[in-house]
This record gives structure tokens, C-alpha cells and sequence, in this order.
């Protein structure tokens, strides 16, 4: 602008004095200074605004839980400072975001892997909550949607734990019997009052599946109450003959020889059940340790088995063959397959009828070799052959007075013991027609290995 006043003044167009020529001057520097300020003043103010829109628009996304770029400034810019703690918020912030989502993930694994049913119950009764257990042990099909508990548990017996739950607000717990296909469940059902989160959480339903142990007492108690059936009869037999023989009988020829046999016989049945006992924690203590491994001759260990069951065999009037080939060697442990013959081919002879017959036969495979005891006997019925291999578990006879006596760990000692040669056992029976029992074993046994 001084420059065009000078340049007119310079034209002569107009005539100026000094002075006024230095007013202008100053005046067109004052301006031109100004608004170069004022320039400067908006670029600043519109760089603040960028910055601000910026470190805003950053936060929004923070908020959003989204990730958001890393705002890089010069370390002289006035929003260095405040840029670098936003940064920091936000790195910090993604940081616990991914912590918590990984805490929620190894939670939700944990949940989803637990064998124990979980099921969270909210104020309004209804399923916030159910893991794969609990999907698996209600037989459920799965809802993410919350919805009454009562669409899920339809059992009486649970379904009352968790009312009495919610209106006591103190935790109960129950053995329930879960109807199921194909067969019933036992779960300790635990139902906990949940005092501090009220809003999701109030009620958390725990099953704990039982089954297992639950049936393994009771095979126990069933035991317990067998063994003394068992060992009370064959004691009262024996002390009341003594005392009557005592008492004078054994003066009669007849008698002392008649009460003898009886004392005889029942001291058999008391030495055969303390036999098996011993034999069954044996045989468990045999699958803990290494196994002396050695080269038999098959035919005539499974003679020397028969031999000794000669007695049982005239008694219950069965005939029993030898056809495994002479001369058959095989890689086992003995005594373990001599306890197995024995056991098979006594059940053989027992549960028979009279002129019935039980074989021992003998067949070669690629790498193993199978050992089969077959009888023609009553037979065992489909639904409990797999049970006859269950400690103490014995089939009960539709008369029990005609019932074989026994202890029901004959087959259970012949499945351990099948086990720690590295066998495997297979059955096939029919009532009425026989049972066939095949044992598979590998032709190569490991001597002083565990099996
Ligand atoms: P125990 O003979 O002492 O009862 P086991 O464990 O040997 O015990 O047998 C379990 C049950 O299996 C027996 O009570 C019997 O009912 C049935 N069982 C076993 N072997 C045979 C067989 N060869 N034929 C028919 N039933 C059998």
C-alpha cells in the first residue's frame, strides 16, 4: 500500500507535503502489520480447532470402544502434552478392554468345560445362564434368550430346591434322581442364594453328576448285605451242627458222618468267599505293578484249571473240554490266566444245567490270540451282560431259593485280570442257549513293563 501512495505521489497526480506522505506511510504500515496479526491469530485458532476436533474425535471413539489412531504432534506444538495423555487414556484404556475380554473368554471356557452344571437364575426366574453340562445332564435344547427356569427343569424334586431357594435366600442342596434317556442320572444338586449381585445373578443351580459313585455304593451296600447273607449261613450251619454233634449226635455213626459233610461243604463256601475277596484286591494291586511275563503251555495250564474244578463238575453233573491244540505256547503271566480259566469255567459249570457242557478252545490271530470259554447253560439276558462284569453285581434268580450262591466278583476278577495281560473281553450269551466269553490278547507281552 505505501508503495501506491509513493508511486502516485511520484505521478504527480496528487501533491503531498512531507508529513502527510509520513502519515500515510505509518498508516499503511499499521494496517498491513494488523492484518498479517489477524492472519496468524486465524491460522492458530483454526490449527487449535483441527487439533481439538482431532483429540475429540478420538475420545469419541474411546468411548465407542473402537480402536483409535495415535495422534502424533511435534513436541513444541502447545497440544504436545495433551495429545500424549489422550494417547496414553487410550492405550491404557485398550489395554484393560483386552485384558477383560480375555478374562471373559478364559471364564466362558472354563464355564463351558467344567463337568459340574451351571445354571444362572435371574430375580425373574428365568435362565440367564446354562453350560454344556448342564445342556448335557437336563437333556436341553439350548435357548440364549433368558426364559422361565421351569421351561428347562420340568422335575418336580428340582424344581422345589430352587422355590425353597428363593424364598428362604439361603442355600439348599439335595441328591436328585435326573430321569433321562436312556437312563437316570444322580446329581447333587447344589442351589446357592446369590446376596450380593441381585439382578443377574440372584440364584446358581450346581449338578454335580454322581452317577458313578453313587452306584458303586451301592454295589457296596448290596455286597455288604450279600457277603453277610453269604458268611451268616455257612456260619450258622457250622456251629449249630458242631453244638448238635456236641450235644450227644456224635455218638450216632450216621449222623456224625452226615453233620461232617454238612460242616464240610459250608467251611467251602466261607474259604471261597474269602478267596475272592483276597483275590479281588490282588488282582488290583497286580495292575499297579509290572507283571512277570513268561512262555506257558496253553493247553496245559487250562488242564491243570479244569483239574481243579474236578469236584464242581461231578456236583453239577457238566462235562467240560479241553480243545486248545497241544503244544500251544503263549507270552502271559500264569498266574493271572490261570485265575481267569478257573473263573470262566467254574461259571460255566454253575450256571449250567445237569449233562451240560463247557468248552476251552483256542485261535490264532495276526497278533494276538483269543481263548474261548463256552457253555450251554441258562445264559445270561442282553440288559444285564454288561453288569455281570460290575463288582458284586450278580443276576438275581426268579426263585431265590434256587439262587447259585456266589459272590459276584468272579467275572469282575476276570475283567482286571484280562485287563492288566493288555486283553480285551467279549461276550456273547443267550438265555437259555449259553454264554460265550472270548478273551483277545496280544500275542507279545512285555515282560516287567506295566500293562
Ligand atoms: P458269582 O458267580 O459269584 O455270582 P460272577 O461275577 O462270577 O459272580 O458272576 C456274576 C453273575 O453273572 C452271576 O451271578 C451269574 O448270574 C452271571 N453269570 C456269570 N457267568 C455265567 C455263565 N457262564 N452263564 C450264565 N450266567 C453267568
Amino acid at each position: 500500500m505505501a508503495f501506491l501512495v509513493l508511486k502516485a505521489v511520484q505521478k504527480g497526480q496528487h501533491s503531498f507535503s512531507a508529513n502527510e506522505i509520513n502519515y500515510v506511510l505509518l498508516f499503511a504500515i499499521t494496517i498491513f502489520v494488523t492484518s498479517i496479526e489477524v492472519v496468524v491469530y486465524y491460522s492458530n485458532l483454526r490449527q487449535s480447532q483441527l487439533r481439538q476436533d482431532a483429540l475429540n474425535e478420538k475420545l469419541q471413539e474411546v468411548l465407542k470402544g473402537k480402536k483409535a489412531s495415535q495422534i502424533v504432534l511435534p513436541k513444541d506444538d502447545p497440544f504436545y502434552e495433551l495429545t500424549m495423555t489422550v494417547n496414553k487414556i487410550e492405550s491404557h484404556d485398550r489395554h484393560q478392554i483386552h485384558n477383560l475380554t480375555n478374562q471373559g473368554n478364559e471364564l466362558k471356557a472354563i464355564v463351558n468345560n467344567l463337568p459340574v452344571g451351571i445354571l444362572v437364575i435371574n430375580r425373574h426366574r428365568e435362565v440367564q445362564l446354562a453350560n454344556p453340562a448342564t445342556v448335557d445332564l437336563l437333556q436341553l435344547q439350548i435357548k440364549t434368550d433368558p426364559h422361565p427356569y421351569k421351561m428347562d427343569i420340568k422335575q418336580a424334586d428340582l424344581q422345589d430346591l430352587i422355590e425353597r431357594t428363593f424364598e428362604t435366600k439361603k442355600d439348599q442342596h439335595q441328591t436328585i434322581h435326573l430321569k433321562r434317556e436312556p437312563s437316570e442320572k444322580v446329581v447333587e444338586a447344589m442351589v446357592v442364594y446369590n446376596k450380593q449381585v441381585h439382578h443377574r445373578f440372584e440364584v446358581v443351580v450346581l449338578l454335580y453328576d454322581i452317577t458313578e459313585a453313587w452306584t458303586v455304593e451301592q454295589m457296596q451296600l448290596n455286597f455288604v448285605s450279600n457277603a453277610s447273607h453269604e458268611l451268616r449261613t455257612p456260619i450258622t450251619a457250622i456251629s449249630g451242627f458242631a453244638e448238635t454233634l456236641m450235644n450227644g449226635a456224635k455218638n450216632d455213626p450216621d449222623k456224625l458222618d452226615e453233620f461232617l459233610k454238612i460242616i464240610q461243604k459250608e467251611s467251602r463256601k466261607l474259604v471261597h468267599l474269602s478267596e475272592d475277596i483276597l483275590s479281588i484286591s490282588q488282582t488290583q494291586w497286580d495292575g499297579q505293578r509290572s507283571l512277570e511275563v513268561e512262555e506257558c503251555d496253553l493247553a496245559t495250564l487250562g488242564q491243570e484249571e479244569i483239574d481243579v474244578l474236578h469236584r464242581g463238575m461231578r456236583l453239577h453233573q457238566v462235562q467240560v473240554s479241553n480243545q486248545i491244540p497241544k503244544g500251544t505256547k503263549v507270552q502271559t503271566n500264569k498266574e493271572q490266566l490261570g485265575q481267569i480259566i478257573k473263573n470262566l469255567v467254574a461259571n460255566g459249570t454253575r450256571y449250567n444245567r445237569p449233562q451240560g457242557n463247557v468248552t476251552l478252545s483256542y485261535t490264532e490271530k495276526k497278533n494276538r490270540w483269543e481263548l474261548i470259554v463256552q457253555d450251554n447253560g441258562i445264559g445270561i439276558a442282553p440288559e444285564n451282560q454288561h453288569k455281570v462284569f460290575e463288582r458284586f453285581y450278580r443276576v438275581t434268580a426268579d426263585k431265590p431259593g434256587e439262587m447259585i450262591s456266589g459272590t459276584g466278583l468272579g467275572l469282575p476278577i476276570v475283567a482286571e485280570s484280562v485287563k492288566n495281560l493288555g486283553g480285551e473281553i467279549h461276550l456273547n450269551s443267550e438265555p437259555g442257549k449259553g454264554s460265550q466269553f472270548i478273551l483277545s490278547f496280544p500275542k507279545v507281552l512285555q515282560p516287567h513293563t506295566e500293562l
